[in-house]
């Protein structure tokens, strides 16, 4: 075994979340070591492909109250409120500070911050770099970090393993992709930001490497992953690619239309169609800025009414920009158009652009409390990968990038305070322990991979396997036999892993080692997702039961949580929801629906 690197903090993940937390601890205690493990170049992480923006309350005509209200409703109240009510009140300071990192935040012409309207949202409170949100984000906090020398970056380094010593996580076992080198990092705590896992379906927004690495590594090492169930799509992906077409297309005013050129949301309970041709209206709330799962649903069942168009990658319906004009488009949504023509062939100032829901994000994820501490001690998550939980059963668009900011920043301070109250740095004393952990991974991966003899599984095989299984039994609608066939075919998938063949045996950038270790990754998520929407017999959200219709908040206004068991199914249990000032209620959209947040505590 290579020497053990030590680090007082060691942070999986170079994205958003992780960025943040690192210059947290370092802000906390500027000498506190921290090391940045990111499995690519901190730029490629999914953070810099966003493009909406991030909420934050700034207007006058806003309130916090009316953000956190927003988000618990349209959580279809699972999210936990003081979890929700943190997210609000620290937004705004995140953002600032984020304009003082130099992020450069679109601007109204009298120079004030500008805000657009977004999904669910029932003010405009979303911050926009033009439709570059995430990589002006990536950037700013990726250049700030520079400035820390405590802060060591280890860029593609590939982490496949945490340490746990006496209770507590005391590092993680990485392989360093340019020398094919397994390496023990020990650290008094680790934070876990690997973004998500929207790569164990076929048709997704997400990166490729959204392989739910860091939730898979927790829920390893005995962390439950909570509300797994709850998977969103975005209903406007370009059909093919999955390129998202972002939100902010609807928050400027465009419009969903089936193939009779219909605004077919009408007939889904999300306010009335106001008319676009008022100049006015571009800029109002309308029903297509329902939520995502309402909306996802909606084309669903247009499709069933024979309302979508057929395209040669599926039916799709229409989004329509062209009547916000070229200047406008070019302008806010450069991006959109940018994409559109590359990527469908179409121009959106010419033509509108076909769509069709995606899988975009995980609400679900590695169990947490509001300042992002696992039940391991030592062991923290932030971001996509964790569920804290602001998202609940369906996520609003522009709180995931102040999610990462707000819930980044708190994991790192709570874990520069635990690594202040030990002595010493890395994991002091007990490194011979961790290096007997870090054999076993060295010698698990040549034994199942590098050195295996036989074996006639390809990996491709099993992950279109995987893709079929979910997406056929686990999408925007589910029903029970559905799960417990999914359930059946991942279970049946994973034995199948046991199989697995490598054609490259070499260590430098061993590709398909590491897409063999981010498939069983994802089987074991896949599997939380399957396992928790089968005992979840209820509605909420985005999990839609069709034997099941209903929400049923006597049994299920509670959280589950996902527990590995060795070579069975995983355990699933429940756990409270978390309700300050808001009760559950009822969802309701549409144009004139802002609330009076007093009547509502
Ligand atoms: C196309 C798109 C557009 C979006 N637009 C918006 C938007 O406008 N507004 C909004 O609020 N949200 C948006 N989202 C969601 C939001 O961007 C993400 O949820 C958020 O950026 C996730 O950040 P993160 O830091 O948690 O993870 P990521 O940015 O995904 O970073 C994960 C990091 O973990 C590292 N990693 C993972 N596994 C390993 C491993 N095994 N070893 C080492 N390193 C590892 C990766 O290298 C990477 O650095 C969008 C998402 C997508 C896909």
């Amino acid at each position: 075994m290579s020497e053990a690197l030590q680090h007082d903090i060691v942070i999986v993940g170079g994205g958003g979340a992780g960025l943040r937390a690192a210059i947290a601890v370092t802000e906390c205690d500027p000498g506190l070591s921290v090391a940045v493990v990111s499995k690519v170049y901190p730029m490629r992480s999914h953070t810099v492909a966003a493009e909406g923006g991030a909420a934050a309350v700034i207007k006058d005509n806003d309130s916090l109250d009316e953000h956190a209200y927003d988000t618990i409703s349209g959580s279809d109240w699972l999210a936990d409120q003081d979890a929700v009510e943190a997210l609000v009140q620290e937004a705004r300071g995140e953002l600032i500070r984020l304009e003082h990192w130099g992020c450069p935040w679109s601007r109204e012409p009298d120079g004030h911050v500008a805000v657009r309207p977004f999904g669910g949202m029932k003010i405009e409170r979303t911050w926009f770099a033009a439709d570059k949100t995430g990589f002006h984000l990536l950037h700013t906090l990726f250049q700030t970090s520079l400035k820390y020398e405590r802060i060591v970056r280890y860029d593609e380094w590939f982490v496949t393993r945490l340490v746990v010593d006496d209770g507590r996580c005391r590092g993680v076992v990485a392989i360093e992709l340019r020398t094919g080198l397994v390496r023990l990092i020990a650290a008094k705590a680790v934070i876990l930001c690997t973004g998500g896992a929207g790569r164990i379906f076929p048709f997704t927004t997400n990166g490729a490497i959204k392989t739910g690495d860091g939730m898979a590594l927790a829920y390893r090492a005995g962390v439950p992953l909570k509300d797994m169930e709850f998977v969103q799509y975005h209903p406007t992906g370009l059909p093919g690619t999955g390129i998202l077409i972002t939100e902010a297309a609807r928050g400027e005013g465009g419009i969903m239309l089936n193939k009779h050129g219909e605004r077919y949301l009408k007939d889904y309970n999300l306010g009335e169609p106001l008319d676009i041709t008022d100049p006015r209206h571009p800029q109002k709330l309308t029903m297509e800025l329902g939520p995502r799962d309402k909306l996802s649903q909606a084309f669903v069942h247009e499709q069933e009414k024979g309302n979508t168009i057929a395209s040669p990658f599926g039916d799709v319906v229409h989004l329509d920009i062209r009547h916000l004009g070229k200047k406008t488009i070019d302008r806010k949504l450069p991006f959109v158009r940018e994409l559109a023509t590359n990527y469908a062939g179409i121009d959106p100032v010419k033509e509108p652009i076909p769509v069709r829901p995606v899988v975009h994000y995980m609400m679900g994820g590695i169990h947490t409390d509001i300042d992002g501490a696992t039940p391991l001690v030592g062991l923290y998550a932030a971001g996509e990968c964790a569920c804290v939980s602001v998202n609940g059963a369906n996520r609003l668009g522009s709180n995931s990038l102040t999610e990462i900011l707000v819930f980044g920043a708190r994991a790192g301070h709570a874990a520069a305070q635990l690594a202040r109250e030990l002595p010493g740095v890395g994991s002091a004393g007990r490194t011979t322990v961790l290096q007997a952990q870090a054999k076993d991974e060295q010698d698990r991966i040549a034994r199942d991979y590098l050195r295996k003899e036989g074996g006639d599984e390809r990996i491709a095989a099993i992950r279109d396997d995987m893709y079929y299984a979910m997406e056929s039994g686990a999408g925007i609608y589910r029903d029970q036999s559905s799960l417990k066939q999914t359930c059946t075919m991942l279970a049946d998938l994973r034995e199948r892993c046991h199989d697995i063949h490598l054609d490259d045996r070499s260590n430098c950038f061993n590709t398909e080692l590491t897409a063999a270790l981010e498939l069983q990754f994802m089987l074991e998520v896949a599997e939380t997702v399957a396992h928790s929407a089968l005992a979840r017999t209820e509605s909420r959200g985005s999990h839609q039961r069709t034997d099941h219709p209903k929400r049923n908040d006597a049994t299920f206004l509670k959280h589950s949580l996902a527990y590995r068991s060795e070579d069975a199914p995983p355990r699933i249990d429940y756990l409270d929801v978390t309700i300050t000032k808001w009760p559950p209620g009822e969802r309701v959209y549409g144009a004139d629906t802002v609330q009076a947040t007093a009547d509502q505590s």
